[in-house]
C-alpha cells in the first residue's frame, strides 16, 4: 500500500481536499459581503477568522464576509476581518497565530486539532435548496440499468471514479466503507479520480465507469439543476435514515467547524460561539455564506477514526514531536517527574549509606560473635535436624583435632560420638543430641566421651540445646562442650588421696584406742583386782570388819564407775557426728582429754594444766573432732617431752621441765586453743612440712596426727599453726569462732585446773 499518491504529501492532501470541498459549491453561494475592512476593535487590533479559500480572496471575502460583520454587529466595539487562507497556508498560519480563529472542513481540522491543539465552537448548518443539515457522507453508486452492480462487493474488480484521493466526502467516506466490506479500492477496484464532482457523476450516467462516489447531496443538486435523474443512478449500500434525506451509502460525519486557537481568548471565543448560535437560519450572512446557521459543536471523533482507519493524514505517521513541543506540553509533569526522580534519587542514595551502615555493623558483629565463640574455652557446635555439623568454633577445632572443613556439613555423632567410653556402639537414636530434636528439650550431660581425630578419646561434659526459628520450628541443636580430662584427674587424685587417708586414719584411730583403752582401763581395773585380793586377804585372815570390807567394796565400786567412765568417753569419741557445729564448753572438752591423757601424763612425769579465759568459755565447734584435736596436740607433746630431762617415771611424780598446758583465750571474737609444751621443739626443718601427711621423727610413727588434725581445723574454718623454738618447746594453736551459751543459758567459770 506504500505507494500511494495519497501518502505523498499533508500538504497536497489538504489542497486537494479544499479544492474538492469547495468545488461541489456549497458554500460558494454569490453574495457579495459589505467590506468591512478598515474598522478596527476596541483594542486596536482586528479579530482574524481564518478562511479556507481555494477561490481566491475575492470570492471567499465575499461569502464570509457578512458572517464577519454579523458578529461585529452582536459583540460591539469589536471588529472582526475575514484572512483568506489558501490550503498551503493554514498549517503555517495557525501556527503562527496569524488568526485567532479558523473555519476549514473537517479534514483539515482534525489536523489542525492533532497539530495545532485548536478546538471547535460551533458546526456549521449547511444549506442545499429547502433542506439543511449539519452532517454529511459519501454516496457510492451505479448506473440503475447495470445489471451486474447490487452491492458494494460487486465491485470488485470492477471501475470506480472518485473525485480526489484526498476528497473526504468525495472519496475518503467511500474508502472507509468498502473496507468496513472487505474491499480495498487501490488493490481490488480499478480506480480513477474525476476531479471535480459532477465529472464524476457524469461518467456513471455515461457509463464510462462502473461506478462512482460523491459526497451527500450531489446528486440530489445536480437533479434539481437538470444535470441528471435520480431514478438514473442506483445507490449501492444505501443508508436508511428519516434525519438525514439525502442519498447516502456511508456513515455520517459532522460539517465545517469553527475553531478557535489556543492563544485565542476564552472569554472571546465563548461570545463569538453564543453570536454564532443565535444566528437565524435565513439570516443574510447565513444566505451569503450558503449555510443556514451555527449549531453547538459536534463530535469530531468519527473524522478522526476515519482518518485512523485509512491511516491518513494526520496519522499516515508518528507526529514530529520535538523536545520542545514536549516540555512546553508536558512541563508540569515533567518538573513532577524530575522533582519524584530527584527524591527517588535522594531516597535511593540514603538507602544505599544506610545499607553500608548496616552491612558494616554486621559485619562487626560477626567478628564479635566470631570472636566471642572463639574465646571461650568450650567446645561450641550446631547440629541441623540430619545431624550434620552446621557451625564449629576454633576451640571444637584444638579440642576434637577436627579441621572446621572437615567437620561442617558431616554427621557430628558418627565423627565424634559413634563408640562409648566402654567400647560398644554408640547408636544415633541414643545419642542425646537427637534426643534433643525429638523432645525439644535442652539438656545436660556431664558425662560422656567424645573422640578425638587421632582416635583418642575425649571426656566431655556438655549441653544440646534447640535452635528454632522466629517462629519456633525446630532448626536443629548447638552443642557447647568441656574438656574434662583435667578436672577427672584432680577429682580421682582427690578421690585417692581420700580413701588412702581415710584407710590410714582408721588404722591409726584404731591403734590409738587400743592403747588408750588398754591404758585407761589397766588401772581401775589394777585397782579394782587389787582391791578386791586385798579384801579377799582380809577376809580370810579373819581381819575384815564389816566396815573395811565396805570401804574396799567402795572403792572397787568407785575404780570400776572410772573404768564405765573411760569407756563412755571413748564411746563419745568414736560415735560419728553429723558435721553440724555447735556451742561447745572449751573446760569439758579439755576435760575429756585430760581423762584420757592423763595415765600418760602421768607416766611421762609431765605437769599437765588446763586454763580457760574470760570470755573463751565457749566455741561454736564440733565437739568431738576438736577433743580430738586437741587429744592429738597433747599426747605429741607429752611424746615429745618424754625425751626431756630425767622424768619421774613413777605415779604422782612430776618434772618442773616437762609441763603441758592446754589454753583457750578469747582473741577478737574468736578464741584461741593453745596446746604448748615445754619440750625440745620441732625438729630442724620440720616447721614447714610437719602439717604433711607421713611426716614424721618417730620410728613407730605415721605422721598422720598433725595432718589429720589440721584438716579438722580447717574444716571448722580454723588454721593450725605452730611455734617452736628448739630447746623451748613447741606451741600449737588454732582459733575457734566465740559462741555464746547454748539456751537455756548456763552459767560458765572461768576455770584453772591444775593437775
Ligand atoms: P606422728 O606423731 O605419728 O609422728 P604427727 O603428725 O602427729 O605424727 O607428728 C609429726 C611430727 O611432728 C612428729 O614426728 C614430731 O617430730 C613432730 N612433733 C609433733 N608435735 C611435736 C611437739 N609438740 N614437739 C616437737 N615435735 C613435735
Amino acid at each position: 500500500m506504500s505507494p500511494q499518491p495519497a501518502r505523498r504529501s499533508a500538504a497536497c492532501r489538504l489542497s486537494l481536499a479544499l479544492l474538492g470541498v469547495l468545488t461541489i459549491g456549497t458554500l460558494t453561494t454569490e453574495t457579495l459581503a459589505a467590506d468591512q475592512a478598515g474598522d478596527q476593535g476596541t483594542n486596536g487590533e482586528p479579530i482574524r477568522i481564518g478562511v479556507l479559500s481555494h477561490r481566491g480572496e475575492t470570492a471567499t471575502e465575499r461569502a464570509w464576509g457578512p458572517t464577519a460583520a454579523y458578529l461585529a454587529e452582536a459583540l460591539p466595539g469589536l471588529d472582526f476581518r475575514i484572512q483568506p487562507l489558501d490550503f498551503a497556508d493554514i498549517d503555517a498560519a495557525v501556527a503562527a497565530h496569524r488568526v485567532d480563529f479558523v473555519l476549514a472542513n473537517p479534514g483539515i481540522y482534525v489536523n489542525l486539532e492533532v497539530r495545532h491543539r485548536v478546538s471547535r465552537i460551533a458546526t456549521l448548518r449547511n444549506r442545499v435548496g429547502d433542506r439543511e443539515s449539519n452532517v454529511f457522507g459519501g454516496v457510492i453508486f451505479t448506473r440503475a440499468s447495470n445489471p451486474h452492480i447490487h452491492t458494494l462487493e460487486d465491485l470488485r474488480g470492477r471501475s470506480l471514479m472518485a473525485v480526489d484521493p484526498t476528497s473526504l466526502g468525495g472519496f475518503e467516506m467511500a474508502w472507509g466503507e468498502l473496507a468496513v466490506h472487505g474491499l480495498d479500492p487501490w488493490r481490488d477496484l480499478k480506480l480513477s479520480f474525476g476531479g471535480i464532482h459532477d465529472a464524476v457523476v457524469g461518467a456513471v450516467v455515461r457509463g464510462e465507469v462502473d461506478a462512482g462516489t460523491v459526497r451527500t447531496d450531489i446528486l440530489e443538486r445536480m437533479a434539481t439543476d437538470g444535470l441528471v435523474t435520480l431514478p438514473a443512478v442506483r445507490v449501492l449500500n444505501p443508508q436508511e435514515d428519516p434525519d438525514f434525506s439525502f442519498l447516502r451509502s456511508t456513515a455520517l460525519y459532522p460539517e465545517w467547524p469553527f475553531s478557535r486557537l489556543r492563544h485565542t481568548d476564552q472569554g472571546l471565543a465563548q461570545r463569538v460561539a453564543v453570536a454564532l448560535l443565535q444566528m437565524s437560519s435565513n439570516h443574510p450572512a447565513a444566505r451569503a455564506g450558503g449555510y443556514a446557521g451555527w449549531t453547538v459543536p459536534l463530535d469530531y471523533q468519527p473524522v478522526h477514526r476515519l482518518l485512523q482507519r485509512l491511516r491518513l493524514p494526520p496519522y499516515d505517521k508518528p507526529l514530529l514531536f520535538t523536545l520542545r513541543d514536549a516540555l512546553e506540553r508536558y512541563w508540569p509533569m515533567l518538573v513532577l517527574g524530575l522533582g519524584v526522580l530527584l527524591i527517588m534519587a535522594v531516597l535511593t542514595l540514603w538507602v544505599l549509606r544506610l545499607n553500608r551502615r548496616l552491612e558494616r555493623a554486621k559485619a562487626r558483629l560477626e567478628q564479635r560473635h566470631e570472636l566471642i565463640l572463639n574465646s571461650v574455652a568450650e567446645g561450641i557446635c550446631g547440629v541441623d535436624l540430619d545431624g550434620r555439623t552446621t557451625f564449629v568454633n576454633a576451640p571444637m577445632e584444638r579440642l576434637t583435632g577436627w579441621r572446621a572443613d572437615e567437620l561442617i556439613g558431616r554427621n557430628q555423632h558418627e565423627l565424634l560420638h559413634h563408640t562409648r567410653a566402654d567400647g560398644s556402639p554408640h547408636p544415633a537414636q541414643e545419642c542425646p543430641v537427637y534426643a534433643t530434636f525429638r523432645d525439644q528439650v535442652p539438656r545436660f550431660v556431664d558425662e560422656d566421651l567424645f573422640w578425638r581425630k587421632d582416635g583418642q578419646g575425649l571426656p566431655v561434659a556438655y549441653s544440646s540445646t534447640p535452635i528454632r526459628d522466629e517462629r519456633g520450628a525446630i532448626l536443629g541443636a548447638v552443642v557447647v562442650f568441656r574438656d574434662m580430662t583435667e578436672r577427672n584427674e584432680a577429682a580421682d587424685k582427690i578421690r585417692r588421696h581420700q580413701a588412702e587417708l581415710a584407710h590410714v586414719a582408721r588404722l591409726s584411730t584404731l591403734g590409738e584406742m587400743a592403747s588408750g583403752i588398754a591404758h585407761e582401763l589397766n588401772q581401775p581395773l589394777t585397782a579394782i583386782s587389787a582391791n578386791a585380793r586385798a579384801c579377799v586377804h582380809m577376809v580370810e585372815a579373819g581381819r575384815a570388819s564389816l566396815e573395811h570390807c565396805s570401804d574396799v567394796m567402795e572403792r572397787i565400786a568407785a575404780q570400776a564407775e572410772r573404768a564405765g567412765e573411760v569407756i563412755r568417753h571413748i564411746r563419745h569419741f568414736v560415735r560419728k557426728e553429723p558435721p553440724v557445729t555447735r556451742p561447745a564448753l572449751v573446760s569439758a572438752m579439755f576435760e575429756t582429754v585430760a581423762a584420757l591423757l592423763r595415765p600418760d601424763a602421768h607416766r611421762a612425769g609431765v605437769a599437765f594444766e588446763t586454763r580457760v579465759g574470760e570470755g573463751a568459755e565457749w566455741v561454736l565447734a564440733q565437739e568431738i573432732q576438736i577433743e580430738q584435736v586437741v587429744l592429738n596436740l597433747a599426747r605429741n607433746a607429752i611424746e615429745a617431752m618424754a625425751e626431756v630431762g630425767e622424768g619421774g617415771g613413777d605415779a604422782g611424780g612430776t618434772d618442773p621441765l616437762r609441763r603441758l598446758t592446754l589454753t583457750a583465750e578469747a582473741v577478737g571474737r574468736g578464741v584461741e586453743i593453745a596446746v604448748t609444751d615445754t619440750g625440745p621443739g620441732l625438729a630442724p626443718g620440720l616447721a614447714e612440712t610437719v602439717f604433711q601427711p607421713f611426716v614424721t621423727t618417730k620410728p613407730q610413727g605415721l605422721g598422720l596426727g598433725l595432718s589429720i588434725s589440721g584438716g579438722i581445723c580447717e574444716a571448722h574454718g580454723a588454721r593450725l599453726e605452730v611455734e617452736s623454738s628448739p630447746g623451748h618447746g613447741a606451741r600449737f594453736r588454732f582459733t575457734l569462732p566465740q559462741a555464746s551459751p547454748p539456751v537455756p543459758p548456763s552459767n560458765p567459770e572461768a576455770q584453772h585446773h591444775g593437775h
